[in-house]
Order: C-alpha cells, then structure tokens, then sequence
C-alpha cells in the first residue's frame, strides 16, 4: 500500500494523482529526479557558501515535513535568535494548575511560550485554540506567546488576535511565515558582503529609517535582529478556452484568463485576477501586503546587495517547485470556473423542462505559466527589559504593516506609545508613562508611589487649567 505524501491517505493504487487532495505525483516524482540531480552536481563543484550543503538539504524539505518536527524546528529558529529553549514545560500558573508550554524559550529577562501545531494543510486553528493559549499566558503570567502552526489561522482566529485587548503579544505564525523563519534563521545566513539576487523586486529606502525609533528613552530599547528577507511567490498566469457540449447536444465555450499568486513556501494561493475581477483570499495583513507589491511593482532581473554590519539579507529558496504551484492552480481555476448552464428536455411530445448542467472545466485544459518573483520585507526585532518587539516594513513601497513598540493597547483602540519603562521595558503612551526629576520613565506598575502621588497632583491643575481658560 502507498500513501500520498501531501495528505496520508492510502493512493488506492493510483499513480498520477491523490484522490483524496489532488496532489500531483508526478510533479512529485521530478522534484525528487530534479534535486537529486542538484546533489550530483553539488558535489562536483567546490561550495563557494559553507551552508550550501544543508541548503540542499532543505530544498526538499517542505512544510509538511518540517511540521513534523515542528517543535524541534521552532526550538532550532529560537536558540538561534539568543534564546535558550526547553521542551514541553508543564508550570504551574497562578490558578494553581499545570499549564503544558511546547516551547519556552528565555533571553536575558524575556521569557516567550510557544505553542506548536502540526495540522494538515486543510484543517485551520479556530478562535477557542487562540483563546485557550492567552488564557495560560495569563495564568503564567508570560508577556509574550507565539502560536505556531503549519497550516493557518481562520480569519476570525486572525481578527480576535489582532483586536484582543488584552495587554498579552501575540504573534501568529502560519506555515508560510514558519517556513521563511526557518529557512532564514537556520538556513539562510551568508557571510559573503555580496549578495545576488534575481527576479525580485527592488527595496527602496534607507534601513536605518526602518530601524528608527522616536521614544524619549530610545537609548534603553536596543536593535536585536534586522533582516532583509526575500519571500518567494509563483505568479502563476492561466488561459482557459473550452468548448463542451450540454445533454441537449448544444455547442458551450468557456474563457477566462487571468493570474493566481502562489504562496513559494506553504502552496497557499493568497489572491487571484481573472476577466471578473480579484479576489484577496487571504485575511492576513501580511500576505496582502505581498500582493499588493507584487501588483504594483516590476521585478528586476538582477539585483546586487552589499550587506552592512548588524543586518542580513535572506534569500529564501522556494520549497513548492514551478510545476507543482502550475498543477495547484489548474485545480483552483477549474473549481472557481465551474458554471451552471440551463438546457432544455424533452420530456413529452409537447413539453420541455428546463434543467441545469453543471460544467466544471478540465484542469489538464487549463494552460499555465509561471514564473518566480522574490518580494523583500524587512523584519525588525528589538528589546527592552523583559520585552522583545517586532516591527515589519516592506521596502518597496516603505509601507509598515507591524510595529509592536510603537503601539500602547487601550481597552478600545490603541495610542503611540511615547516611552519604555525603566524597570520592564514595557513600551507605553504619555498618559501611561510617570517621568521622575531625573528624567527617568517608569510604567503605572512600577513607578513608586511618591511619583504615582506627584503626578497626580500635577495631572488634576493641568486638566482645571485647560477648562477655566477655554472659551
Ligand atoms: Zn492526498
Ligand atoms: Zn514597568
Ligand atoms: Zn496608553
């Protein structure tokens, strides 16, 4: 018996395509040809990287197969990154229970809890699995949680994380970011000053703008990591002209053109455009920030990068090859150009009845091409105290769709944050912030209460002084 590499299910014998999921096996079978034909001449040149060897490795390894060793994969991403990581903590919280931790993993004062899981492509983590993880967070009283999973998030679970109150951070990583953390974390590093890159599109801007902070304290915050990654993407484009015939004989063409954005790491169509419009079918601000470069930007050819002390530049290999991200796409075009088309039976001498005719294109008909466009964004980690904070800014457009340390979260909406905190480094608004005669900031939590005292005293004429001289 075989069992399809992409869902687990037996094949039943079949040797071209999973029944249960579509997965092409032929475009299974050249990867494999293909990447044992990239070994064969590896070995023949002399490596001018030292990490081309596990690249080689890593090529063939696709999410799936990371999301096996899921933990261990994050475990490696985190150790990488400063910290020092154990497995399957079980602590015990405030409320007196054991909470199991997958990953806990502390550098210098911060302490992150990772919580890992392993679905199918298909299966999603729901708003109760969000829930549940803030909810232990809580109860250890940990500022800071990852959830990592290797599918993805439903776009409630997205919208509850994104709006949540709560001061807890969280992070959401689905199998595409985990995939392009891990292969820039673990695999991606280059020491050459040097770096080519083609196809991509060309980041604009000046990283040190990127890596600006406008805090009164920004001396107590210091710059961690800053990465310039390249995210890959297939831009698949497609050309559908079919004729088919309805039961009554009648002659039928369906056309459409139009391209589908292919996600280079996880598979995951994230958009498409045809002759009726776009769809984003992706909820993450992320993914629909790459869209929107690869939209409004042209790829170049060749680009040459010279990396600067204290940043990388990460090219990361696509794991999904051309051929599979083709066959993907034929699937979803033909599902998405399924059309109900009305005939007419004859069902007595004199009568006719109207039916429908479901047609649902050949995805063997569906002719594609794709090509390969590498989108830069720039991942920003700092750290204060007990806290880390990640910023995002693509720098093509210089648009920054994250920034963590600029954000103070308020029961309704959020306000700029104006300082850090001496003692935690928790980043807060003025309104939040105590500042003593040293000029020294301080969070409500841990100001004394000499400055708690004074600064109310000095809130309350303030706020009298703004009213009486108001007209
Ligand atoms: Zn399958
Ligand atoms: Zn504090
Ligand atoms: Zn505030």
């Amino acid at each position: 018996m075989k069992f399809c590499p992409e869902c687990g299910k037996d094949l039943k014998g079949s040797t071209k395509f999973c029944s249960e999921c579509g997965y092409s096996l032929q475009s299974l079978i050249s990867n494999e040809i293909q990447s044992e034909t990239e070994i064969k001449s590896n070995s023949i040149n002399v490596d001018d990287e030292s990490t081309s060897e596990i690249w080689q490795e890593s090529i063939q390894k696709t999410t799936r197969e990371l999301g096996d060793n899921l933990e261990e994969s994050v475990e490696r991403i985190f150790k990488d990154r400063g910290y020092e990581t154990s497995l399957r903590q079980r602590l015990r919280g405030k409320s007196g229970q054991l909470n199991e931790i997958d990953v806990l993993a502390k550098r210098n004062k911060i302490t992150v809890a990772i919580e890992c899981k392993n679905y199918d492509e298909n299966r999603k983590i729901g708003i109760a699995e969000i829930r549940n993880f803030v909810a232990k967070l809580e109860d250890l009283d940990i500022n800071r949680g990852f959830f990592i999973t290797s599918s993805d998030f439903s776009s409630d679970a997205v919208g509850w994380a994104q709006n949540n109150p709560n001061e807890k951070q969280l992070e959401l990583w689905d199998g595409s970011t985990f995939m392009e953390q891990f292969k820039a974390t673990v695999l991606g590093r280059t020491n050459s000053k040097i770096v080519r890159i083609e196809n991509c599109i060309e980041p604009k801007g000046n990283i040190d703008d990127f890596t600006n902070l406008t805090l009164h304290n920004a001396d107590r915050v210091t710059l961690r990591r800053c990465d310039l990654i390249f995210h890959p993407f297939h831009i698949v484009t497609f050309n559908l002209n079919e004729e088919f015939k309805t039961p009554d004989k009648q002659i039928h063409t369906s056309h459409n053109s139009g391209s589908y954005f292919v996600d280079g790491l996880s598979g995951e169509i994230i958009y498409h455009q045809d002759d009726h419009g776009y769809v984003f079918e992706t909820s993450d601000d992320e993914e629909k920030q790459f869209v929107k470069e690869i939209e409004n930007y042209n790829p170049v050819g060749k680009l040459e990068l010279t990396q600067k002390t204290g940043s990388q530049i990460i090219k990361v290999e696509p794991s999904i090859a051309s051929n599979d991200a083709q066959f993907r796409v034929r699937i979803h075009a033909s599902k998405d150009n399924q059309s109900r088309v009305p005939y007419e039976v004859r069902i007595s001498k004199d009568t006719y009845e109207s039916r429908d005719f479901l047609h649902k294109p050949d995805p063997n008909k569906i002719i594609t091409k794709s090509r390969l466009v590498l989108v830069p964004k720039v991942d920003i980690e700092f750290e204060s105290k007990e806290y880390s904070y990640s910023r995002i800014v693509f720098p093509a457009s210089e648009i920054w769709v994250k920034d963590e340390i600029a954000k103070c979260k308020h029961l309704i909406g959020s306000k700029h944050t104006f300082a850090v905190c001496e003692i935690c480094g928790i980043a807060k608004c003025e309104k939040d912030i105590m500042i003593d005669d040293n000029d020294i900031c301080f969070c409500k939590k841990h100001a004394s209460q000499d400055l708690k005292d004074k600064n109310k005293r000095s809130i309350i004429p303030d706020k009298l002084k703004k009213f009486s001289f108001r007209r």
